[in-house]
């Protein structure tokens, strides 16, 4: 499979380069829930769901690392892989995504991603006061 996408973490030298081979699978979304807003250091994380079997890790596969939350909205534990040497968040696989085998990637790891815009916001309860929301998203 070609790569369609490709992506790195915040590593200078030796960090973690990926390929992706298929088309993001729903809407790119934004989510402002505590863990979302506290993991991203910012208002929330953008992020999109790509099959895990498309993601190719060209290097730096060792430095991946697993965090698991427990105590999360739904209630069911959910992974957040992230790079052990610039500490930047990947991807994160909740339980649904997971049983899926689909996979969260955040959208500023994508080289362009920064300007994917998101289409639904989720968490908007705890969206940040002095912020508003994304025009035209769907609100949830
Ligand atoms: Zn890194
Ligand atoms: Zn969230």
């Amino acid at each position: 499979m070609s790569a369609k996408y490709t992506g790195k973490c915040l590593c200078e030298e030796g960090g973690i380069r990926f390929t992706i081979s298929a088309e993001p699978i729903d809407p790119v979304c934004t989510c402002y829930c505590g863990h979302c807003s506290k993991g991203a250091g910012g208002l929330g994380q953008v992020m999109v769901a790509f099959p895990e079997e498309s993601i190719d890790i060209e290097s730096g596969k060792e430095l991946i690392t697993t965090f698991t939350f427990k105590n999360t909205d739904s209630g069911k534990p959910k992974d957040k892989m992230f790079c052990k040497s610039c500490g930047v968040t990947l991807w994160t696989a909740p339980e649904h995504w997971k049983q899926l085998k689909q996979l969260l990637v955040r959208t500023p790891v994508l080289d362009g991603g920064i300007d994917w815009k998101p289409t639904v916001e989720l968490s908007t309860s705890k969206r940040a006061k002095w912020t508003s929301s994304v025009a035209g998203a769907a609100q949830q």
